[in-house]
């Protein structure tokens, strides 16, 4: 019956390293190859078009019909150079990952033949069959088909043979049906109101970028084993399986050499990566055995998130080169660490200015104390909202789940900052401030020259200031990075909006500016300071303490998605422009529904594996048992024989009990599986999924886990932990 297993436990053993090919030039030569950047519509577009392009990516203005032919002309016959042979408009799709629907270059020629051909309209919009995308009846809402377009501010490129065009994916009448829509909206109203903001320090800022730095943690599992585990191949996840006798104990996972079949697929991993222009630069171990990250140099946000969600998929197909599968679900194997994608998360102006980051002079870290207060009071205000945006299925598991750290947004400051944030609190910056203003002049002392120290870190906290930016932690390694972007941009946005108001207020009353800034920074310190916490994010005291303090502890996925309909949330989103409360609605449905999809499949697998696979391998097993016991007690007298197979027979007892128990709790979770199914409102739906269907999968695995303990080896159908986990 474990044929299966130990043949794959055998290929996967027996591997070597594939050995990759390494380009023959330096990075500089390849790099970007595949994407139609500035350079190559300088190459392959007319003057006069290339100009009108990069003007409108610039200005953020959208293309004429006469430019976008020329451009999709240019566009194709690079593509068609580098071998493509047909397009596609890549978007990401509320599901998560990103969706594509391939057509090829070709029309007829009205001779009876076809001719390659590509125009600025097929370029610029289009409207994929997209009634299978869920979009929480937004389209029956507003009865409007979707349509694609181009998004000109992400460069287009090729994968396999394909020119991918990134794009929005939007209904006729304009609300957002997938993740790049609102990202961009966000990305625009921090713009703006940031600006607003800097412009108090520096009036030749224009605009305000956003930067992202995506750290994206994932497993590699060996192909013959993924493919004997139907969990992994179906969920994504391994939905049984007792822990290893050595997991990540010793820690000597993030220490150690990467294994050689390992370094192979990072190296060709990366030069696919630079070949796409996705700047990768930085891999280690992680912490979980056969666990591993990847991060880039960090980009504008909106082109960073696109690379992410390509970097996904090329993993996946690269991998495979390898006789890997990646795994990218954010807790694949119990009871050891799961994976996240920390998003480092920062504002810049666009006259080279981080706005995180403590400056030299006195003004300059007055500006750096007022960006900081005015995220600490969007972040405060808005944690509960911050928390459904990184909240799935999936993350569930590595937030607020029994092995997980409280699914608690809070923000870590770090010692130096503290100190800085309490002295402002006390008014005695002020003082000294005031003092030294006149003329302009600043006495260095007052806000200190602030070094912050990188080490003074804390790896347990979801948002953590790290220096010159924060690093969203929370955020989940198979996230569209995009959600949670969207929520906490538009927070910031809505608070700098409103700092920005109440400074104009007082200004024009005639108050002094710099008194001003302060004043108001101090004022959303005040408010903001319970969501400061420095401690230790997975102490039981911490979780106590946060309700304490007023924030949100709620544990139930489904629940936490309520947040994007709380009063704050639709009125902040109104306020940026990003979502109408229907938009919300909408986008809720399509969270909510995912939700039960995800549990309702696990639930499924499990079922099939306990009864098809796990009680025939150990009833098979407790067969044997059986005849032993029936055998020993045929050659021998009663004392001894229950000396011999004493133990058996307890064996006997204790596997009959575990597989009845697990046969009682499937047949509950099908049960509770069809009232729920029943339930129409897709809240109350996942709300069931997850009260009364999620629990039992970890109730039946109890069971099978420990009956993985008692059956023989031999017969086990699975690969184990062990054999997963370590790749030589
Ligand atoms: P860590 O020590 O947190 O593991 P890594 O080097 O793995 O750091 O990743 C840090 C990420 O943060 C990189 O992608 C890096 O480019 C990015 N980063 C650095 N500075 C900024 C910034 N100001 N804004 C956004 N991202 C940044
Ligand atoms: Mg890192």
């Amino acid at each position: 019956m474990s044929d299966l297993r130990f043949r794959s436990v055998e290929e996967a053993s027996s591997r070597k390293a594939v050995k990759v090919e390494l380009p023959k030039e330096r990075v500089e030569k390849y790099y970007a190859e595949k994407v139609f950047n500035r350079q190559k519509m300088f190459e392959y577009l007319p003057a006069k078009t290339y100009e009108a392009l990069v003007k409108a990516i610039d200005n953020k203005e959208p293309l004429s019909r006469e430019v976008a032919d020329s451009v999709a002309d240019g566009m194709k016959r690079w593509a068609v150079e580098q071998g493509a042979r047909h397009y596609t408009h890549w978007f990401q799709p509320m599901t998560g990952g990103t969706a594509e629907k391939h057509d090829g270059f070709i029309e007829h020629d009205g001779k009876g033949g076809v001719i390659e051909t590509f125009s600025g309209k097929l370029l610029v919009q289009q409207e994929p069959d997209a009634s299978s995308f869920p979009n929480g009846g937004i389209r029956n809402t507003f009865e409007a088909r979707g349509y694609s377009a181009w998004d000109i501010s992400s460069p287009a490129f090729i994968v396999d043979n394909t020119l991918c065009i990134p794009t929005i994916f939007i209904s006729y009448t304009g609300e957002a049906l997938d993740y790049k829509t609102p990202l961009l909206r966000a990305l625009n109203a921090v713009d703006k109101a940031a600006t607003r903001v800097a412009k108090f320090f520096d009036p030749e800022v224009k605009h305000v970028m956003c930067y992202l730095g995506w750290e994206q943690e994932y497993f590699l599992v060996d192909e013959a084993l993924y493919a004997a585990r139907p969990d992994l191949v179906l969920t994504g996840r391994t939905l049984m399986g007792h822990e290893s006798a050595k997991n990540q104990q010793l820690e000597d996972h993030y220490f150690g050499a990467i294994p050689s079949r390992v370094e192979a697929f990072m190296l060709d991993l990366e030069i696919e990566c630079h070949r796409l222009g996705i700047p990768a630069k930085t891999r280690h171990n992680e912490v979980a055995p056969n666990q591993f990250e990847l991060a880039p140099i960090f980009e504008e946000a909106n082109l960073a998130n696109d690379h992410n969600l390509l970097l996904m998929s090329v993993m996946n197909e690269v991998a495979r080169r390898h006789n890997f599968r990646v795994l990218l679900h954010e807790k694949p194997f119990a009871g050891i660490n799961g994976s996240g994608k920390h998003n480092n998360w920062s504002l810049g102006t666009d006259t080279g200015k981080l706005l995180f980051a403590p400056g030299k002079t006195p003004k300059d870290n007055l500006e750096f104390i007022v960006f900081v207060s005015n995220v600490m009071a969007a972040v405060y205000k808005h944690n509960a909202l911050l928390k459904a945006s990184i909240m799935t299925a999936t993350n569930a598991h590595r937030l607020g789940a029994n092995e997980a750290p409280p699914a608690i947004i809070s923000m870590f400051l770090g010692s130096q900052l503290n100190e800085i944030l309490d002295s402002i609190e006390k008014n005695e910056t002020d003082t000294i401030l005031l003092q030294g203003k006149e003329g302009m002049r600043l006495d260095v002392n007052q806000i200190p020259e602030l070094i912050i120290d990188n080490t003074d870190r804390n790896r347990t906290s979801p948002f953590a200031f790290t220096g010159n930016r924060f690093e969203y932690r929370a955020v989940g390694s198979s996230a569209n990075c995009a959600s949670a972007l969207i929520s906490l941009n538009a927070a910031v946005a809505a608070e700098l909006d409103e700092f920005a108001d109440r400074v104009e207020r007082r200004l024009e009353k005639g108050e002094n500016l710099d008194k001003v800034l302060l004043d108001e920074a101090r004022r959303n310190i005040i408010f903001s300071r319970k969501i400061q916490f420095d401690g230790n994010g997975y102490s039981d005291e911490w979780k106590e303490e946060a309700k304490r303090r007023g924030l949100d502890t709620e544990s139930s996925a489904p629940l936490m998605f309520d947040s994007y309909l709380s009063p704050s949330s639709v009125e902040m989103f109104k306020k940026v422009g990003l979502f109408t409360e229907k938009e919300l609605e909408a986008r809720n449905e399509v969270k909510w529904e995912l939700y039960t999809k995800k549990i309702q499949i696990e639930a499924r697998v499990l079922g099939d594996l306990a009864v098809n696979h796990i009680i025939p391998a150990a009833v098979s097993y407790q067969r044997l048992l059986v005849d032993n016991v029936y055998k020993v007690k045929e050659l021998f007298d009663a004392e001894t024989a229950k000396k011999i197979a004493g133990e058996d027979l307890k064996s006997i007892e204790k596997m009959a009990e575990h597989m009845s128990k697990i046969k009682q709790l499937v047949d509950k979770m099908i049960s509770n599986r069809k009232v729920a199914n029943k339930i129409e409102s897709e809240r109350e739906k996942a709300i069931a999924y997850h009260d009364t269907v999620a629990p039992l999968l970890e109730e039946i695995r109890y069971h099978i886990d420990h009956l993985e303990l008692m059956v023989d080896n031999e017969i086990w159908p699975l690969p184990k932990y062990r054999e997963l986990l370590f790749i030589r």
